[in-house]
């Protein structure tokens, strides 16, 4: 700071806001200078959260300490909601501000987000913003197209995607790993995006079930283990704050905390979420705090996912120029003015995508919420929260009213679908796939209005889900657990109960491979694929089926065709470039990998494979550059380091090897090859120190004869 103003208010002021504000005339009382708005953004979703379980919401059962402390520095909603009970589309309209039709990510399986819709992080990347991401689920993993504008989207999960295809929506980090991976990538940022605004998302699960929380959380709430893993979760908010605090990242920070969805629980017959459009899965939390909130308020009025885009735009004072949402700006509720408009629209399509039966809409103006079904309801939320008493025949005019604006929706999403048809994504369907996502519910090409509210009501087949889903759940466990026979028994049977989704096919037929019915699940999978097209893993598990029969030529064929489908899924191409690898065709293997370059362009590990490729085409100079771009787009792998430091070393660049071998053994201080490499690389450059690294890898495995053979040469 160059100049200073003599009097206190100068000096106070001086911390807040520019310099030549501070030192206004001396007589005169300066403007009121606008108070400093937040400089960066932290955005934490925690899945699966009901509010009614934090304190903030009255919860005096669960411990959640952190999350209400920063409620009480800021402001929460006391009716936030979401827009779809579902991980993947819920968290859509969090990150565009569009409702599910607008978005088009309707299900956790979905095509990708189209290019032609504008994301947070976009938007805070164009601004200068360093943005980066850390999710805890598959089904928020890149494929979903939810990584665009992030340039760091940490996504690693410890399952490759080939098991992952087998948990689908239950592939999940623990939290604590999500947090200590934003902790390292927080430590290793370079100097010049530690001093650009920051933009952070993290993705928190564990509320999700199965609800196994960690001790001492486990026994504490041994009785209610959701709860346990809500107490668990705010313990994780609380390492994160710290973090944030240690690296300058929180003081200055707008903090958003919210949920994709609840959780049922048993209410109205639901166990977990996803199928009902009831308060217990749309209700969620919603805490902001940071410079210029007010502490301790409630924002009244009804939060909508769709209004988070353009209400932390305009918070950050970004939002001249920003792209049009659905959802409006809060901004004047949250810093403590009026309060939001009252209405909000959600959906449920699972009963319709999954099981052909009716889907669910709902319109809700205050406290009165309207439940389009064959069998419509009509609720007072301000008097019977639960949802216990329809009110739909005994006030027929309100659930008129209702269902007239629940109507405009409708048509809006109808017209939209019309126009989408033509020049969105879509388009790049051919006309058979785009009729089969139609039937279900995918993209809807000008559906008829009838199509609305059709079919069996969800609520007299709630014990059939609840069967049809149990049997899954069996399913699906026992084949992750490897016991392939009972798991197959059990989606045979689901089959035989009338389950016909895509779904049931596809772990149907993992089961039958996992036999050895290689032929019975090859036509499990063709059936999948017939039903759901662009279910990627599908096709991918087709082609792993028939290289496992040495039938490489079939595997290409499946991923050929699962191309088509998907013009856009790099793990398509990927798995192509590794089949020519093995067909020992390193040309087309190499050719392949460079198009899942451009399909993903921070993929890291393609290009260190094509790197290794490389190398064993004898091409060091271009293996060195894609180990370069490897490390660089994802700094926290040590075999990438390593390879690199292999082929600085047989350059003679030994202090860059050495460098690099280095990362390797701090990320992962356990690996006696790392230590080895750089002992060997020290060696070469006459340093001392190398006897050191080969006595640490003879520590850590005694039997790594080379370092022994390394020690004895330096003591001759
Ligand atoms: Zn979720």
């Amino acid at each position: 700071m160059s100049r200073r103003c003599p009097d206190a208010w100068g000096l106070a002021l001086l911390a807040l806001t520019a310099v030549t504000a501070a030192c206004g005339g001396a007589s005169t009382p300066p403007p009121a200078a606008a108070p400093a708005g937040p400089r960066h953004l932290v955005l934490v979703t925690i899945d699966t959260l009901r509010a009614d379980r934090l304190g903030v919401y009255g919860n005096t059962t669960v411990a959640t300490p952190h999350l209400d402390r920063i409620a009480r520095e800021g402001v929460h909603a006391a009716d936030a909601s979401a827009h779809v009970p579902i991980t993947r589309p819920a968290h859509a309209s969090l990150l565009t501000g569009r409702l599910p039709s607008e978005h088009g990510l309707r299900d956790n399986i979905s095509l990708p987000l189209a290019a032609s819709v504008p994301t947070l992080a976009e938007v805070l990347r164009s601004k200068g913003y360093a943005t980066a991401a850390f999710v805890s689920s598959f089904v928020l993993a890149k494929q979903s197209g939810l990584d665009r504008g992030f340039a760091h989207y940490d996504d690693t999960f410890e399952t490759g995607r080939g098991d992952a295809a087998l948990f689908l929506n239950s592939v999940q980090r623990p939290g604590d790993q999500t947090i200590a991976r934003v902790g390292r990538w927080l430590d290793a940022r370079p100097a010049a995006e530690q001093a650009a605004p920051t933009a952070l998302w993290v993705h928190l699960y564990d509320p999700h079930d199965p609800y196994e929380p960690p001790e001492p959380f486990a026994s504490r709430y041994a009785d209610r283990p959701y709860d346990g893993e809500v107490a668990w979760t705010d313990e994780l908010v609380g390492r994160l704050r710290a973090q944030l605090e240690a690296h300058g990242l929180w003081q200055d920070a707008l903090v958003v905390i919210t949920a994709d969805h609840g959780e049922a629980l048993g209410e109205h017959g639901e166990t977990g979420h996803g199928y009902f459009a009831y308060e217990t899965t749309l209700r969620v939390p919603f805490i902001a705090r940071g410079p210029g909130l007010p502490a301790g308020a409630t924002i009244p009025g009804i939060v909508r996912a769709v209004d988070v885009m353009p209400t932390v735009l305009d918070l950050l004072g970004l939002a001249a120029g920003a792209p049009a949402t659905t959802g409006t700006s809060l901004a004047t509720a949250f810093r403590g003015g009026a309060a939001p408009p009252g209405t909000t629209y959600a959906e449920s399509l699972t009963p319709l995508v999954h099981y052909q039966w009716s889907d669910l809409r709902v319109w809700r103006e205050g406290s009165w919420k309207y439940i389009l079904a064959p069998r419509p309801e009509l609720y007072d939320l301000a008097t019977d929260p639960g949802e216990m008493r329809d009110r739909a025949t005994a006030e027929p005019a309100r659930a008129r009213a209702l269902r007239a604006a629940l109507e405009k929706v409708l048509r809006a999403e109808r017209d939209h679908a019309s126009a989408d048809d033509t020049n969105t994504a879509a388009a790049a369907l051919s006309a058979d796939t785009l009729q089969k996502l139609g039937a279900l519910g995918y993209v809807s090409p000008g559906a008829p209005s009838g199509s609305v509210a059709q079919g069996a009501d969800p609520k007299d087949k709630i014990e059939e889900f609840s069967t049809l889903n149990g049997l899954m759940r069996d399913g699906l466990t026992l084949l992750r657990a490897g016991r392939f026979t009972d798991s197959a028994a059990k989606l045979t049977a689901l089959r035989a109960a009338g389950g016909n989704s895509f779904q049931v096919h596809f772990y149907l037929g993992r089961a039958l491979a996992g036999q050895g019915r290689a032929r019975e699940a090859e036509a499990s999978y063709a059936r999948t694929i017939e039903l759901m097209p662009s279910f990627g893993e599908a096709h991918l598990a087709l082609a792993d089926l028939r290289l496992a029969r040495k039938d490489a030529r079939g595997a290409l064929a499946a991923l050929t065709a699962g191309q088509q489908a998907l013009p856009a899924d790099a793990a398509l191409v990927d798995r192509e470039g590794q089949v020519w690898q093995q067909l020992g065709d390193r040309d087309r293997a190499l050719a392949a990998y460079r198009r899942v370059m451009t399909l993903a362009p921070k993929d890291a590990l393609v290009r260190w494979r094509a790197g290794e490729l490389l190398l064993d085409l004898r091409q060091p100079d271009q293996a060195l550059a894609m180990f370069r771009e490897a490390t660089t787009l994802d700094p926290s792998v040590p075999d990438f380091w390593n390879s690199l430091g292999m082929v600085l070393g047989g350059s003679g660049a030994h202090d860059d090897a050495a460098r690099a071998f280095r990362d390797a053994a701090r990320l992962d201080p356990k690996n006696a090859r790392y230590a080895y490499n750089l002992g060997l690389v020290l060696q070469r450059a006459g340093k001392p120190e190398a006897a050191e690294w080969f006595e640490r890898t003879l520590t850590l495995d005694p039997a790594f004869r080379p370092a022994r053979e390394r020690l004895a040469e330096l003591a001759r």
